[in-house]
This record gives structure tokens, C-alpha cells and sequence, in this order.
């Protein structure tokens, strides 16, 4: 399977750019998202056509009941949708919520929640993205999340250790296994 720093990305035969996404979204945040889904061969769970079958769909592991993640998933949720534009995003949801180019506003998502993921997909024409343009933007995201609070900014420094457990990349770590490496760097505390 592939990773990216350590963190599992299942990237292989999506298209370019969303490949080249997901890589980008693993690098910036190392420490907090769990795992990154991207193509299946799939239908979606009420059995329509699923993005993720075309390599166009990225899921981003985060867990809504946790208040850090759920800040995450907000950030993210928001950042796609206020530059669908630049991002070529079609559709985002993200804990009971929708965005798509349907509609152009956010609304109440019916069907699956979403509350342990973020899935984005994005458009089947002119799928190309300047990457400096994506990497700005989601230097932008780092900057609002890391922000939102002292445990968020903890958190994306590394000192709660990564969201994945190192012997089982596919689990999330423990809250007390993190607890456990944040004393550990920061006895003090
Ligand atoms: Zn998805």
C-alpha cells in the first residue's frame, strides 16, 4: 500500500491531479488526518455513480465527534467549496453537510452524514489545477487550523504524535497513546 510520510494514501490510478492532491493534503498535515481514500471501483452507498470509480473523489479520514478533527473537517469542508473555482471541485461533504455546484450553497446532506470523512470530488472536465495556486490555498487552511485553538496548533506541531497508529496504519492512535507522547515531550506540563 502507499504512504506518504508514513501516512496511508491510496492514490494509485486516481487522476493526476487528484493524486498530486492527495500528496499535497498528507504533507500539510502530517499529524492529524488518519488516511486518504481516492479510487474504488465502486457504486456509492444509495447505489448511484460514485466519483471515487473515476479516480475524481478524495476521502480525508478525519473523526467529526472530535473537537480538533471537527475543526479540521470545517476548515477543509470550506476551503473546498469557497475555491471550488481554482480546486475544479464539483461536490464536498463533510458532517451532515453538502456543498455542490448544483446548487452553489451549502446545505443539509441526506443520506450518509459523512461524520467520519470528508469526501470532495471534482469536476470530469478540465481537471488540471495549478499546483502553486492548491498549495497556497491549503497554506491558508494550515494557517485557520492551526489557529483555532492551542490544542489544534499542538497537535499539527506533532506533539500529540500522528492521528494513524504506527503499527496499524489503517487504526486511529488511541487518545491516551497520544496523551502518552505529548507527556513524553512535554514532561513539564
Ligand atoms: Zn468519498
Amino acid at each position: 500500500m502507499p504512504f506518504v510520510n508514513g501516512m496511508l494514501v491510496q492514490s494509485s490510478s486516481s487522476q493526476p491531479f487528484v493524486a498530486s492532491l492527495m500528496t499535497l493534503l498528507a504533507k500539510m498535515f502530517p499529524n492529524d488526518i488518519l488516511k486518504l481514500g481516492g479510487k474504488v471501483d465502486r457504486t456509492t452507498a444509495q447505489g448511484t455513480f460514485s466519483f471515487h470509480s473515476e479516480g475524481r473523489a478524495i476521502d480525508i479520514y478525519l473523526d467529526a465527534f472530535e473537537p480538533v478533527d471537527l475543526a479540521l473537517g470545517d476548515v477543509l469542508f470550506s476551503t473546498f467549496h469557497g475555491n471550488y473555482d481554482a480546486l475544479k471541485v464539483d461536490h464536498v461533504i463533510w458532517n451532515g453537510k453538502i456543498w455542490s455546484r448544483d446548487t452553489m450553497k451549502v446545505g443539509p446532506r441526506i443520506g450518509g452524514p459523512h461524520r467520519d470523512h470528508v469526501h470532495v470530488a471534482f469536476v470530469k472536465k478540465g481537471l488540471a489545477v495549478n499546483a502553486q495556486s492548491a498549495t497556497a490555498l491549503f497554506v491558508i487552511a494550515v494557517h485557520r487550523y492551526r489557529g483555532s485553538s492551542a490544542l489544534a496548533a499542538e497537535r499539527y506541531d506533532g506533539l500529540w504524535g500522528t492521528a494513524y497508529d504506527p503499527k496499524d496504519k489503517t487504526r486511529r492512535q488511541s487518545p491516551a497513546a497520544r496523551r502518552a507522547i505529548r507527556d513524553d515531550k512535554r514532561p513539564n506540563i
